[in-house]
């Protein structure tokens, strides 16, 4: 055998070696890489409603006994941030002592039960509702990892970071239950996030320990089909009426501007939620 073959089979092993290396050391890689395998050919379709419609007012809205008002469909970002004095609408979380949007409660509860009926582990969470004072803190000890005032969803309730015993943060994936709730959570409305493969959308790195509420299909239309909360914002166009199924049942979204809003006719329940850039995000589900 010539030299430069010896060497170039050399380089090779070492490089075979090293990966298999990170790959068993490195639990969040190995997460990543099989995770992305298991989204290929998976996605949620989501297409233009043909849905009769009817324009209403605010008020209509309001007064209509279907329609639930809330702010689980804010997009809260370094661009989108929440305006100074904001206060959400916050509840104690069953006597913890761990506080969050009330729209989010119930869906906690959800995704804490079947977390404990598949596991018999507890959900822990180590932040959630963070005042205006709270993230500030936060700022002055975690630096540059926290959000900026105002671009934080935990100071709108809507972000709760979880964790389980032993297994916190970054090793929140060491766990089965980790796992699980990386890739169920989306069916109880929450999504995670910043994901692995959203980095150059969100701007922040992977947490797998920051789930965040928007209810469903949204949280089931994000995490199927791989997109980030500000990916998904611009993909629906204002003014269109977008279907989907999900969760056994059928739904019409629709962004809009304000002022009036373009309604399908037949619905059985409805939330309307600003979404932190001017307009609305109105949900319909048909049942
Ligand atoms: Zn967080």
């Amino acid at each position: 055998m010539n030299k430069k073959r010896v060497i170039i089979a050399a380089v090779v092993i070492a490089a075979v070696a090293a990966a298999a290396a990170l790959l068993y050391f490195d639990d969040t890689l190995r997460y990543e890489i099989k995770d992305s395998i298991s989204r290929i050919g998976e996605s949620l379709e989501i297409e233009e409603s043909d849905a009769e419609t009817v324009t209403v007012s605010f008020d209509d809205l309001t007064e209509d006994e279907r329609v639930i008002f809330d702010r689980s469909m804010m997009l809260i970002n370094a661009d989108f941030q929440l305006e100074d004095g904001f206060v959400p609408d916050i509840v104690e979380y069953k006597d913890t002592g761990v506080y969050l949007n009330s729209c989010a409660s119930e869906a906690f509860a959800d995704l804490s039960a079947d977390v404990m009926s598949r596991f018999g582990e507890t959900l822990y969470v180590s932040s959630s509702y963070r005042t205006a004072e709270e993230q500030r803190q936060e700022i002055e000890e975690a630096g540059d990892v926290a959000q900026q005032l105002g671009a934080s969803e935990h100071q709108a309730g809507l972000a709760l970071d979880v964790y389980v015993k032993f297994f916190a943060g970054e090793g929140f994936l060491k766990s089965e239950t980790g796992r699980w709730v990386n890739e169920n959570c989306d069916r109880y409305g929450f999504i995670i996030r910043y994901p692995y493969y959203g980095t150059a959308e969100t701007g922040i790195g992977y947490e797998p320990w920051h789930i965040r509420y928007i209810g469903l299909p949204h949280s089931e239309i994000i995490a199927e089909n791989s997109m980030t909360l500000e990916g998904y914002y611009s993909s629906l166009e204002i003014g269109k009426l977008y279907s989907c199924r999900a969760g056994g049942n059928s739904w019409i979204i629709t962004r809009q501007s304000g002022g009036t809003f373009d309604i399908p006719k037949k619905f059985k329940s409805a939330v309307v939620s600003p979404d932190n850039t001017g307009g609305y995000i109105l949900t319909f589900n048909l049942g």
